[in-house]
């Protein structure tokens, strides 16, 4: 559907759907909306559900196991506004995007107060609403376990400190285990050399030195599969990237 947001090499820890994708449901009175979400997200490999009345989509939001929840603010029944209160008390670890035709910056505050974790307001492209679904996936997912990191077939457990990639082990001195602990944790996004240096290495930027480069060298070295290269990306003339396709 995009080429640019291709997150499925992007391993989620949880799968409850139990049916391949992820289980999303769409709480949105507007038919064409609820198609146009229900046949985009099933296609990109989620498993979506629809309410299209506030009281019923609350009821299913609290009684079933959703991974995301997508929620438009103006209902029929009950408001997405009380809808989010009430899932944000009962379920604080769903992951709740609210879509609204309000695009006021008052209601964008006050939805995030409520507990939404992002926003869109219509109207809004699919491949976007999906990256942001994606990307709150992978938060909800790392929150949940916070003790083992995952990106692609890159594991780490924070707590013994062991690493693996596609099962096999990988063994890391201590700085660039924090290191790769620093790029999984922000997987997808580019960083540079300075953020990389600041975080693992605590100081601030000096021009002259290639520690950064050095250590990315070394874990591309350890984590390098025959038949796959480390999964960390050069961006060039700003820094490096793990996680997803170069551009
Ligand atoms: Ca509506």
């Amino acid at each position: 559907m995009s080429a640019i947001y291709h997150a499925t090499d992007m391993s989620l820890n949880a799968d409850p759907s139990g049916d391949g994708g992820p289980a999303v449901l769409v709480i949105e009175d507007e038919p064409g909306i609820v198609d146009f979400l229900q046949r985009g997200l099933t296609a990109e490999g989620f498993a979506v559900q629809s309410a299209t009345d506030g009281a019923e989509g609350e009821r299913r939001a609290l009684a079933e196991n959703f991974d995301a929840i997508v929620l438009d603010l103006m209902l029929p029944g009950r408001s997405g506004m009380e809808i989010l209160t009430s899932l944000h008390h009962a379920k604080p670890g769903v992951p709740v995007i609210v879509l609204t035709a309000r695009g006021d910056v008052s209601d964008r505050v006050a939805g995030l107060e409520a507990g939404a974790v992002d926003y869109l307001v219509k109207p809004f492209s699919l491949a976007e609403l999906i990256a942001r679904v994606r990307a709150q996936l992978r938060v909800a997912a790392q929150t949940s376990s916070p003790t083992t990191l995952r990106c692609a077939d890159i594991e780490v457990d924070l707590l013994s400190r062991r690493v693996r990639r596609d099962g096999a082990t990988v063994l890391l001195s201590t700085t660039e285990f924090e290191l790769l602990v620093y790029l999984i944790r922000h997987a997808g996004r580019v960083l540079s050399r300075e953020q990389i240096l600041s975080a693992v290495w605590g100081y601030q930027h000096d021009p002259t030195t290639n520690v950064v480069d050095v250590y990315i060298g070394y874990l591309r070295r350890k984590l390098r599969r025959p038949d796959a290269p480390a999964p960390i990306f050069t961006v060039r003339a700003v820094g490096y990237r793990l996680g997803y396709a170069a551009s």
